[in-house]
């Protein structure tokens, strides 16, 4: 973490100085509406551009406190890191480092036995363990990430959206109307103009019906229980993510919770006649527990405390677009989150899925609304984000038939297989990891032509970061974690085998175009605003770090920055060979090549060193020039 740059502040350097100016509350840039996870995950990548007004308000009272979804795939916990509170969620969350599966004892069908045991998460998928936290905690954090942010964003509780109206032409297009509604409190309206409108606001979106949106697909009629409790129970493996499956009782999820003792247990409950609510079957907790006593004989669980529970239903569904526009002209009101997708927890991608939805959005709203990008990139959100939810609501949809299917045992031939189940469930274990999602090319992401210059960092997925050792101060660290939820693109330049103090090495000659007018960095930083401003330049050589000498580098990889000038010594890489060499782990030609990597962690291209025009004619179909 950098910081001091400006001058020396004393206390937490995460909380920046304040932005100076009034905001106004009835006209802004961004309304955000609802304090889910997406809500804050796009109220957090936007807290930090003091020149966007953003509000984000939300129908309830406050903050939430319990429930709701737990899962955190790795590739959230990149995201986390991004925004500066990975270590925190790890310090805090249960690790899911491996999973059990139980089937029916086939000597005994009425008990279960222990069927297998899997690593979790492939080896080498990412630097971050799958982990398990009570979504209000993840809440938290978003929620000090804004408070800390030059424009300390705080929620509008009390304030529920009751109407929507979209003027096209106007400065301020979209129009919201909305409820204030503090118990005790009349109810009175407020009416806030704003440019741009999303809608975070849950399943039961007024934003998504407001654009003549639904979600399409199954209709709600899988119940399901879940349950937060402190119980005592002889099951083993009580403290291990593991999947239950019984011949006759049907079937549960183990996920151990945060703390050591807390447990999760997840009850398939019965299918839902046509038309039938959930809430007709007054189901209580003690029916959650008598199921879950049924599923895992012969084994008992005395539950002692109930922290939160909560039957539900649901269905596999999907909203046909993602915003408002009619695919010509660039929207301005967006849906995400569980808004424009639902479907089951088993995967545990609700939550994931949806910030993933926000982190995508988010830089692109700051690049149209800073005048750095045009506003056909919006397009893209709805694009990129709808292929990603329909591959989830496949994939869930296998996953729920084949998980609610009863096991096949010896005497029937009906159901499914314990061990189909599980080789189903390694065989996905990319895509609930987050890891394997892969945007198509477009205006943002290039065709890949050059692939093979880098084949571990695939063209459309997320930057697969790697261990490095930074050359200033000889520090191991890994190289993903230099891209901030800063908006920022990052430019990685993978030196090739010559020594970098050769005048005509190909990363000083990068380093030369790169500092010279045209240059898409010269283009894009904004006058007065510092080299790194727009794309961040990273370079990584091939040499053992103490083999190099620092002041014989280019002066682009030390740059002058800030109010003061100061140098920036954090743009040079080496490999590190104790914990696995970069250039060997991640395929990269012996030629070298750039990897150039959107500011949601996302590989938009890779070209060879000296693709100069490429690499300017990529940036031209979408940024605007600053100068
Ligand atoms: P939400 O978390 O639903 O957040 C939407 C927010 O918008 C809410 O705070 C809501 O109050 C607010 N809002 C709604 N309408 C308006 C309006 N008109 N004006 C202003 N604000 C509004 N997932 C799991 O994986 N496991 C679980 O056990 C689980 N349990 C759940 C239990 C419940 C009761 C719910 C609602 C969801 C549960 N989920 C669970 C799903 C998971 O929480 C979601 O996938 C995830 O929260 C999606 O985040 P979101 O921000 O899109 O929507």
């Amino acid at each position: 973490m950098q910081f001091h740059l400006n001058g020396f502040r004393p206390g937490d350097p995460s909380r920046a100085p304040e932005a100076v100016g009034q905001r106004e509350a009835d006209r802004v840039d961004v309304l955000i509406v609802g304090c889910g996870p997406t809500g804050l995950t796009l109220a957090a990548s936007l807290a930090g551009f003091p020149e966007i007004n953003t509000r984000i308000i939300e129908r309830k009272s406050g903050p939430l406190e319990v429930g709701q979804a737990d899962g955190i795939a790795v590739r959230s916990m990149e995201m986390f890191n991004a925004f500066g509170f990975a270590e925190e969620i790890l310090r805090e969350a249960y690790w899911v480092n491996e999973t059990v599966f139980w089937k029916p004892d086939p000597e005994r069908p009425e008990r279960i036995v222990r069927a297998n045991r899997i690593e979790d998460t492939e080896d080498g998928l990412s630097e971050f363990p799958h982990v398990i936290l009570n979504q209000a905690r993840v809440h938290d954090h978003y929620l000090d990430v804004m408070a800390k942010a030059p424009t300390r964003l705080t929620p509008d509780y009390d304030r529920r959206v009751v109407d929507l109206s979209v003027t096209p032409g106007s400065d301020h297009p979209v129009t919201v109307t909305l409820e204030h509604a503090a118990p005790g409190e009349d109810a009175r309206t407020e009416t806030v103009q704003a440019r741009y409108v999303v809608g975070c606001d849950g399943a039961r979106s007024a934003v998504r019906r407001s654009i003549g949106q639904a979600l399409v697909g199954d209709s709600a009629n899988q119940a399901w229980g879940v349950m937060d409790i402190l119980a005592v129970t002889d099951f083993p493996d009580i403290r291990m993510k593991a999947l239950v499956q019984s011949t006759n009782e049907g079937n549960l999820l183990v996920i151990p919770r945060e703390g050591g003792y807390m447990v999760r247990l997840y009850i398939e409950l019965d299918k839902l006649a046509e038309d039938e609510r959930i809430a007709q079957k007054n189901l209580g907790v003690e029916d959650l527990i008598a199921a879950a006593n049924r599923i895992l004989h012969p084994y008992a669980i005395d539950v002692k405390d109930v922290a939160w529970w909560s039957v539900y239903e649901i269905g596999q569904r999907l909203a046909r677009r993602f915003d408002d526009s009619d695919g010509t002209a660039p929207p301005h009101v967006f849906i995400a989150g569980d808004a424009c997708h639902t479907h089951s927890p088993k995967a545990g991608q609700g939550m994931n899925v949806s910030m993933r939805d926000a982190f995508n959005l988010g830089w692109k709203l700051a690049s149209v609304l800073t005048g750095r990008a045009v506003p056909e990139v919006l397009h893209t959100y709805s694009e990129e984000r709808r292929g990603v939810a329909q591959t989830l609501i496949d994939f869930d949809r296998a996953f729920a038939a084949m998980f609610s299917a009863p096991p096949k045992t010896r005497d029937t031939d009906e159901g499914v297989d314990p061990a189909v189940l599980q080789s189903y469930f390694i065989q996905h274990g990319r895509f609930t990891a987050g890891t394997a999602i892969q945007y198509a090319p477009s205006i943002l992401t290039g065709a890949p032509m050059h692939q093979d210059l880098a084949s571990g960092f695939e063209i459309g997925k997320r930057f697969h970061s790697a261990p490095v050792i930074r050359l200033a101060d000889a520090r191991p660290m890994q190289l993903g974690h230099v891209v901030k939820a800063d908006g920022r693109w990052r430019l990685f330049a993978f030196a090739g085998a010559g020594h970098p103090a050769d005048p005509d090495a190909s990363i000083r000659t990068l380093c030369t175009w790169l500092s010279g007018p045209g240059s898409p960095i010269t283009l894009y930083t904004p006058d007065g605003a510092d080299i790194d401003d727009a794309i961040d330049l990273r370079v990584v050589f091939r040499q053992d770090h103490r083999a190099l000498a620092l002041e014989t580098m280019p002066d682009l990889l030390l740059p002058f920055k800030g109010r003061l000038g100061l140098r920036d010594y954090e743009k040079m890489f080496c490999p590190d060979p104790k914990a696995g060499d970069i250039f060997t782990l991640r395929g990269l030609a012996e030629t070298g090549c750039m990897v150039l990597v959107r500011p949601d962690q996302h590989v938009a291209h890779v070209l060879a060193l000296d693709a100069h025009q490429a690499l300017s004619e990529f940036f031209s179909r979408f940024m605007i020039p600053q100068r």
